[in-house]
């Protein structure tokens, strides 16, 4: 099938690339002219696991190309992903400047019958806005598809090529009927296609990313809870976990949820709430909650050097809000790095993957070492923002030696609080003893 993606993100570059991968002829579209020059000379702009290797085979089979033109992109396509930004606008809804400022030209452009496929995450009630901005100077007849993605950055190749559920919200037979035809080959396990309207799509992505996001958020309370009544979140964790109706799953503690998608996805739905009267009060704490929940382990380490950092040497090891992405939008490490500035420290920090993006965004107020163990030299305690793989089995010899002093703040609960203190670690994690 002929489809075309508008915006070459972290969704529509996976969208994009896993679609050729099934022998679709995919056309990407980016206003980005540095982004699209790079990927038409075969280099993949994010890092994204497994990503490489589909996106060389299919530039390579002729699959996948690369443009800035809307208007190759619309000739091209007979289904049309919208994979745009919707950012966090000032008062908390998510802004539709980017689609429909696209929807607006894809009336202007559309010579044949098209399916507008909207895959970012927006409000409900945005189809049938994306519908009238292209009807305006529509020629031609089209339908738009509520068609919401739930990839996981870090694993959104295999999200996308294996995806759990699709979700098609449409009141176009014809429509629905090409978009089954198109995502057939993804569900041959018997994954289901679930056919909806639109509003209720739209709704489903914003409800599934709120209640992930509250409950991360609730057992970030039970575990600040924890500390206060010496209970131990990990095994309150485990026992609550193996409730089937509760399940296992993103039930661990931390320094808060960060990324591109759930801090503004709840905003926005608690947005939407206000705008029709409705006051979301679980989303509301949600949003204070993991604000505050970013900062957690800022009064363990002020108390530790009491209060002065003037001048102390912290490692930090991780940036990206999450493992396997380089991603660091709304990420804590941010917010954690700020506050030891503030407090006069001097940081050197560690990630395997986003240490670009935050060179671009913090400049030269922090260092940064090509190595992990680089950030643990001559430093006074070493905070963690983020439980990448490489961080879980460290040499705790050599983090000894090359310490000032064996104090680690960790805000992912990645070591076990016995072992830590046998190794002779100060230790402070989340919802845990410490070990000291
Ligand atoms: P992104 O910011 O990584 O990428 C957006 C791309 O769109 C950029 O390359 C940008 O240059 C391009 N763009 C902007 N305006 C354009 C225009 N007029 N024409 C063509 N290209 C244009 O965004 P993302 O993370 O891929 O997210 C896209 C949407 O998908 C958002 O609504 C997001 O909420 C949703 N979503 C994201 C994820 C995720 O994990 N990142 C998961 C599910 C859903």
């Amino acid at each position: 099938m002929k489809v075309s993606v508008i915006g070459t993100g972290y969704v529509g570059l996976v969208s994009g690339t896993c679609l050729a991968e099934t022998g679709n002829d995919v056309v990407c579209v980016d206003i980005d002219a540095d982004k699209v020059k790079r990927m038409q000379g075969g280099e993949v702009p994010i890092y994204e696991p497994h990503l490489d290797v589909l996106f060389e085979r299919n530039i390579e089979a002729g699959r996948l190309t690369f443009t800035t033109s809307l208007a190759e992109g619309l000739e091209h396509g007979e289904i049309i992903f919208l994979a745009l930004p919707t950012p966090e606008d000032e008062d908390g809804s998510a802004d539709l400047k980017y689609v429909l400022g696209v929807a607006d030209q894809i009336g202007k452009l559309m010579t044949s019958y098209k399916v507008i496929v909207d895959k970012s995450t927006v409000p409900v009630g945005t189809s049938e806005k994306v519908y009238a901005a292209i009807s305006k100077n529509a020629r031609c007849e089209f339908d738009v598809v509520s068609n919401p993605e739930f990839l996981r950055e870090g694993f959104a190749v295999d999200d996308f090529l294996k995806p759990e559920r699709i979700i098609i919200g449409s009141a176009s037979e014809r429509a629905t009927d090409l978009m089954k035809k198109l995502y057939k080959p993804f569900v041959r396990s018997g994954n289901p296609m679930i056919v909806m309207d639109e509003k209720s799509a739209e709704l489903t992505k914003y409800a599934a990313n709120s209640f992930l996001a509250t409950k991360i958020t609730f057992m970030n309370e039970i575990a600040n809870f924890c500390e206060k009544v010496g209970a131990d979140v990990d095994k309150v964790r485990i026992g609550m976990g193996t409730d089937s109706r509760i399940g296992k799953r993103f039930l661990f503690p931390g320094i808060g949820y960060g990324g591109s998608c759930f801090p503004k996805d709840v905003k926005a739905l608690y947005k939407s709430g206000k705008d029709v009267d409705y006051n979301f009060q679980i989303l509301d704490s949600v949003i204070q909650v993991n604000q505050n929940q970013k900062k957690a382990l800022i009064p363990k380490i002020k108390a530790f050097f009491s209060g002065d950092l003037k001048g102390k040497h912290i490692g930090v090891w991780g940036l990206a809000f999450k493992p396997e992405t380089d991603d660091i939008r709304e990420a804590s490490s941010l917010v954690v790095i700020d506050e030891l500035l503030k407090l006069g420290a001097e940081v050197t920090a560690f990630d395997p993957e986003a240490m670009d993006n935050v060179k671009r965004k913090l400049g030269d107020s922090i260092s940064f070492a090509p190595r992990m163990y680089g950030a643990l030299e001559e430093a006074d305690a070493l905070v963690i923002c983020t439980e990448w793989g490489v961080f879980r089995n460290p040499n705790f010899t050599l983090m000894k030696e090359l310490m000032k002093q064996p104090v680690i703040f960790d805000g992912r609960n990645l070591y076990d609080v016995a072992e830590m203190a046998s190794e002779g670690f100060h230790y402070e994690s989340i919802g845990r003893d410490k070990a000291t």
